[in-house]
């Protein structure tokens, strides 16, 4: 590890003026902000993120839980994800939200990771992880290992020539199905970003991974009012029940009325270079019977664009699979 300087930031415009310093266009890569550190000291260890310096954002007044006064729910940024799976408000309202944040990682880390922190998580692709590698998303130009190596938990949608990485996150999975916000606070003022728009396609430039900035705060993300009389459920596929990321998973949000589907919002992880939906795939079971075969026509709706690598072509059957379950699950009552 490279030696680095740690300041506490103490309110937020500091907070924005210390990582607005950033000397490269990298997201600010010489800057980082530390919430619970979980993903950003270990990539500090391994070489990967080698900031020179690191403020830490832990005391800023950005970890509560507030309702929004358009009925919905504001979240601050760092707020841990297990205060947050375990809100009431949040296990009432948005249960898929406290679903998936309870299938990612461990109580320990769940613990200390933030909110903020789990949007910006890095992936997991192992050669991303490894400083010996080429990886065009660590050392732009240097290629991607991955094609034609190791990928079987990489994506199929969304992918490049440059970089097939997925996005690790659980809780991002049900933000994108529930059409969060994420709230910035820069050095040119504040914005308001919907998640939807908040992720990048790596493209050529898969180093660049969200619209972010530098010097960029996520401040808080709110939610809409929670759709009236919907039932929601998170799906999770992995390799073994815990302590483990997604092959694929599924955040569902479905309202169905007088037997037929009235309202359906989903994303998936584990499959797409970002958070991934499909609205085109949700248009197709509006006004359908919530049967078998209108689950199954959705899914191949939301897998056509699918383009498995050398060793990741189950995902697209298994992600068939996980989303018709979920759809289905959801659809039926408690
Ligand atoms: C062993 C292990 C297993 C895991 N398993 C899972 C899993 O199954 N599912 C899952 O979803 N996740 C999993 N994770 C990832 C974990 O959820 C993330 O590491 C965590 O959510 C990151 O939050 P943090 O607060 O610790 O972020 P940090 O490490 O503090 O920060 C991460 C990045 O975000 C930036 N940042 C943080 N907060 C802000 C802010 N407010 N504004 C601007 N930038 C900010 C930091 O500068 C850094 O670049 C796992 C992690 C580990 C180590
Ligand atoms: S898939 Fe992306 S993160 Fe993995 S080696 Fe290729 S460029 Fe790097």
């Amino acid at each position: 590890m490279q030696t680095f300087e740690i300041k506490r930031a103490d309110n937020i415009d500091n907070a924005i003026k210390a990582g607005a310093t950033s000397q490269t266009a990298q997201q600010g890569a010489d800057v980082r902000f530390l919430a619970g550190g979980t993903t950003l000291i270990d990539l500090m260890k391994l070489n990967v993120e080698t900031p020179q310096q690191v403020i830490d954002i832990t005391r800023l007044p950005l970890d509560k839980i507030e309702p929004s006064s358009d009925g919905g729910l504001k979240i601050g940024a760092t707020v841990r994800n297990a205060d947050l799976a375990h809100d009431e408000r949040v296990q009432r309202d948005y249960p898929v939200l406290s679903q998936a944040l309870l299938a990612g990682a461990s109580a320990q880390l769940r613990n200390m990771a933030t909110t903020g922190g789990n949007l910006l998580q890095r992936t997991r692709c192992v050669y991303f992880r490894d400083d010996a590698m080429a990886c065009n998303k660590r050392k732009p130009g240097s290629g991607c290992a991955a094609i034609g190596g190791f990928n079987r938990n990489l994506a199929i949608l969304g992918t490049s020539e440059q970089c097939i990485a997925t996005n690790p996150s659980d809780m991002n999975v049900a933000l994108m199905a529930l059409d969060a916000t994420i709230h910035i606070h820069g050095i040119k003022g504040e914005r308001a970003v919907p998640i939807a728009e908040f992720y990048l396609l790596p493209g050529n430039t898969p180093d660049k991974e969200t619209v972010m900035q530098p010097g960029d705060l996520i401040t808080h993300v709110t939610l809409p009012p929670p759709p009236k009389g919907s039932r929601s459920l998170y799906l999770k596929l992995r390799d073994r029940a815990s302590y483990e990321f997604a092959l694929a998973s599924a955040a569902v949000i479905m309202t169905v009325n007088n037997g037929k589907i009235e309202k359906a919002q989903f994303a998936m992880g584990g499959v797409g270079t970002r958070p991934w939906r499909n609205k085109d795939a949700e248009a197709r079971l509006i006004g359908q019977a919530p049967d078998k075969a209108s689950f199954q026509a959705a899914a191949e709706a939301f897998l056509k664009d699918a383009k498995p690598q050398s060793e990741n072509g189950f995902k697209v059957e298994l992600a068939k699979r996980c989303l018709v379950h979920t759809l289905d699950a959801a659809s039926k009552p408690a």
